[in-house]
């Protein structure tokens, strides 16, 4: 889980010179996987981030750069779908990110034969369409975060804001594959139901009035299981080929009316926009963390939950920001504005356990299933991670610098999560952009 080798090494430099710049995205040490397309009519193909470039893993296994499992990788990623790759597990992933660091190294004898043939092997990242890495088969949206709990149950039970199951069960509801989205697209605002105005009066159906965040981490299935067969805790971590940045976008007036009994639905099921590259366990293992410590009076967690190795280093230190862009700033030529930082630390379950609890009744999960984390919110104001806590409700805007004031999302609005990973010794890594601009509905 948290294995340090060669390839994390900070003297690694690429001889692709954008990967190099202090505070990249995308050094020689992360190599996350993805799917692009040089144009509309362009068939899609699998890639490796690198700097503002991107690897063509087919063109580079035709000029004969990969072999052994390695090769196998970049095969099962031939039909510009990342499921059969991740599938493979981590042995063919592990070695094509040994392989893949070994080519775009600027000292080693295969990343100077890559080097000449750099025209056939890269594109520049700003002028291809990143697309969905897998096909999105199912979705899970989980609520472990739980400063989010407590914040969000607060405004609706104020002296008992967190469920009585939360400290016992990785909460989730099964939500909407269809609608999830690469980063970049509009958000058209939904419509829906909301809460009549008073007792006995008609609900009122139109476009939602309160839309949402909710930053998350995505997690990418790898192998799955097969039906009636629980993944157990020590394996769990196993399951997962790689994370990237979640938008749960939600319409907060339609999900409360509609969540009891049975959940969110139109509140939810609209829109999930995640971020494109699918940055790898390898990737991160320098940046593995303790479980959060459970406050005193809280119970452990259940056998079947529990894993030494887990507690130890199951949780990952990833800092989170989300950036706000409204129509006025973009015309004024503003940049966007962070109002939301956080980290991933901030989980009261994590990931394994997440799918140790899912898969513990017998579902399967499937290469290519996204396992949402639940809203990460932190301890601090500033940390709390959607605007219905931020604004408690609406109730406090958010002040943007340029005098404008948000309870909740406008048409026009553009919301950008950023996330990166920095540990004292090792090349810091980030995850990209998750974006989504909301328009009218
Ligand atoms: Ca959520």
């Amino acid at each position: 889980m948290n294995e340090i080798d060669d390839t994390h090494s900070p003297r690694k430099r690429s001889w692709v010179v954008s990967a190099n710049r202090p505070g990249a995205d995308f050094p020689i040490q992360n190599l996350p996987l993805g799917v692009f397309r040089t144009g509309a009519d362009a068939a899609p193909r699998a890639g490796i981030a690198i700097g503002d470039m991107i690897l063509d893993l087919a063109a580079a296994d035709a000029a004969g750069l990969f072999d052994g499992e390695a090769a196998l990788a970049v095969t099962a990623a031939a039909g510009g779908r990342l499921n059969i790759l991740l599938a493979l597990g981590a042995g063919p992933r592990r070695a094509l990110r040994r392989q893949a660091s070994d080519l775009l190294d600027a000292d080693s004898s295969l990343g100077r034969r890559a080097s000449a043939s750099a025209a056939k092997l890269l594109y520049p990242a700003a002028q291809c369409e990143l697309l969905l890495p897998v096909e999105v088969r199912n979705y899970t949206d989980f609520y472990a975060g739980i400063h989010h709990a407590r914040a969000a149950g607060a405004l609706m039970m104020p002296d008992n804001p967190l469920p009585p199951n939360y400290k016992w069960v990785p909460i989730a509801y099964h939500g909407r594959a269809s609608s999830v989205r690469i980063s970049g697209g509009a958000v058209r605002r939904p419509r829906g139901q909301r809460r009549p105005a008073s007792d006995g009066a008609a609900p009122v159906f139109g476009p939602c009035e309160r839309l949402d965040l909710e930053l998350e981490l995505g997690m990418i299935v790898g192998p799955g299981n097969a039906l009636g067969e629980p993944v157990p805790i020590e394996a769990a971590h196993e399951q997962i080929a790689g994370y990237c940045l979640l938008n749960d976008w939600s319409a907060r007036d339609f999900q409360f009316w509609e969540m009891v009994p049975l959940g969110p639905f139109l509140g939810k099921n609209f829109s999930t926009t995640i971020s494109p590259w699918i940055v790898t366990p390898e990737a991160l293992a320098p940046f593995r963390c303790a479980a959060m410590e459970r406050p005193t009076g809280d119970p452990a967690p259940l056998a079947y939950l529990h894993d030494a190795s887990d507690q130890r280093a199951g949780s990952i230190d990833i800092q989170l920001a989300v950036w706000l862009r409204t129509a006025r700033m973009r015309e004024a030529g503003a940049e966007a504005q962070r109002i939301i930082r956080s980290n991933a630390r901030h989980l009261y379950w994590t990931p394994a356990q997440m799918v140790a609890h899912h898969t513990s009744g017998g579902c399967n999960l499937m290469p290519g299933d996204l396992i949402g984390s639940g809203t990460i919110s932190g301890p601090e104001r500033a940390e709390l991670s959607s605007l219905l806590e931020l604004t408690r409700g609406g109730a406090e805007p958010v002040e943007l610098a340029n005098g404008e004031r948000r309870s909740w999302l406008e048409d026009g609005d553009e919301i950008t999560f950023t996330a990166r990973c920095e540990r004292d010794g090792f090349v810091g890594i980030g995850f990209g952009f998750c974006s989504g601009q909301v328009t009218g509905d």
